[in-house]
């Protein structure tokens, strides 16, 4: 009785076509090998141009645009009524290498197995990537009453390599991205144990800073030791620097992520979450809450050693040694400011301190409360009872490049992964299928919410 059942069965269910162009897009993306050694995005660039022209963009609205043959990135505009500034969705294609020996599967096929998405890019951030592409496609077939241009912009180079496509796209080709507002990688949903914690929107980020600290000696022979030795000044001043603690600070969205968070973890946990956005906060429970590596990293500034350097020779003093310091800033503080305090900690006129790359600050977003109210509606009709959590991220985006350039932006995925499970940049990468399939919905609904009159 074909008629019956399928009288019973809605045939598709709504926004099933884009769903299965996400998921085509993703499988073609992570296929596409992106990463630094391949060096390559101008293809998956290309691919997705071709994806949206046979969606029946104009060609006219499609750009695949960057400094060399190898590291174009792809644009695209949806027109509105211009009652309002662009929306701009951002992406970014290439991805972390990713060595076939090191995994259980090949890192350049997507995998469907177990309700997961195995590949290279299905965290980060290939999914988001097809997502915004599948979008934009269904507002473009819906001729969506859009108020304002929706740009898609899928770039190169945001995991390192010398031409980051949001970069060279805010230097030679502004007026292709800019935008009153973007929304991009860097916060998801946190899953625990298949329990859903929170849906994070990240309007700020730490910034990035790397020093090292180094120290010569005219050396000598190792069988005549003395006092004075580079290897022992570096390791001693590394120490130091690795057991400081720089003060406690908690901007506006630290302090509403504590506070929202108190309510989610409850208990003890909770209760000195809640004490340490107290004025003045509770030295106590902050000591506590440090000792979880996210939460203190959230609390303060931190520099850490990664790498060190030293001697020549197994048998002789060593001239010189260098240890590297990577640190994480937060928003409102200068790399000089940190500087400084390194060499206060280093307390050692033998070991000299040197930045050796600059820091790209990134002043926070604001987070208004018209934007976080439509974020918490788009997250309720998918996930009702999840909080929407507002998170400084410890780590570093793209989307610091939008806000030093006057763009706001906002870290928001709608991806849910288990805070346990976290294998971005790591080996068998993966996304519950699941994730994808709701953060279709969500970012679907948020971005109609966002550009549609
Ligand atoms: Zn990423």
């Amino acid at each position: 009785m074909p008629l019956l059942l399928s009288a019973a069965t809605p045939a598709t269910p709504p926004g099933a076509a884009e769903l299965n162009l996400a998921r085509a897009v993703l499988k073609q993306l992570v296929e596409l090998d992106t990463s630094q050694t391949a060096g390559e995005t101008t293809a998956a660039a290309e691919a997705v141009a071709a994806r949206l022209r046979e969606a029946g963009l104009p060609a006219a609205d499609i750009q695949v645009v960057g400094p060399t043959a190898h590291k174009k990135n792809l644009v695209a505009r949806l027109h509105g009524s211009g009652g309002r500034r662009p929306l701009l969705l951002l992406a970014h294609l290439d991805v972390v290498d990713a060595r076939r020996a090191d995994w259980s599967l090949d890192p350049f096929k997507l995998v469907e197995r177990d309700g997961y998405f195995y590949g290279r890019g299905t965290q980060d951030d290939k999914s988001l990537a097809a997502l915004w592409v599948a979008i934009v496609a269904r507002l473009h077939r819906e001729h969506a009453a859009l108020d304002r241009d929706v740009i898609l912009a899928l770039t190169a180079d945001e995991e390192n390599g010398p031409d980051n496509g949001v970069t060279w796209l805010l230097g030679h080709e502004r007026r292709l991205i800019d935008a009153d507002l973007a929304l991009t990688e860097g916060g998801g949903g946190e899953l625990k144990g298949g329990r859903r914690l929170s849906l994070d929107v990240q309007p700020a980020e730490k910034s990035y800073v790397t020093f090292t600290i180094e120290s010569k000696n005219k050396g000598g022979h190792s069988s005549l030791p003395e006092a004075d030795n580079a290897i022992v000044h570096v390791a001693e001043a590394a120490a130091r620097i690795h057991r400081h603690v720089f003060p406690l600070e908690l901007g506006a969205i630290t302090r509403a992520y504590f506070q929202r968070m108190a309510d989610i973890e409850g208990g003890s946990v909770g209760a000195d979450m809640r004490a340490v956005t107290a004025t003045p906060p509770d030295a106590a429970a902050a000591a506590r809450l440090s000792k979880t590596p996210l939460y203190n990293a959230r609390l303060r500034t931190t520099c850490v050693p990664t790498q060190m350097q030293g001697g020549h020779a197994e048998n002789a003093l060593p001239q010189s040694a260098r240890v590297t310091i990577n640190c994480r800033v937060l928003p409102g503080h200068s790399a000089d400011e940190v500087a400084r305090a390194l060499v206060g900690v280093i307390a050692d006129p033998a070991v000299e301190l040197a930045q050796i790359r600059s820091m790209d600050a990134s002043p926070p977003s604001p987070l208004p409360a018209a934007l976080l109210a439509t974020i918490e509606r788009a997250g309720a009709a998918v996930w009702p009872g999840t909080p929407v959590l507002p998170i400084l991220l410890t780590g570093a985006t793209d989307g610091r490049h939008l806000r030093a350039a006057g763009i706001p932006c906002y870290g928001l995925t709608g991806l849910f992964v288990d805070v346990d499970d976290i294998r971005a940049h790591g080996r068998d990468e993966r996304l519950l299928v699941r994730s994808f399939i709701e953060a279709h919905d969500f970012l679907g609904r948020l971005v109609s919410a966002l550009a549609v009159r």
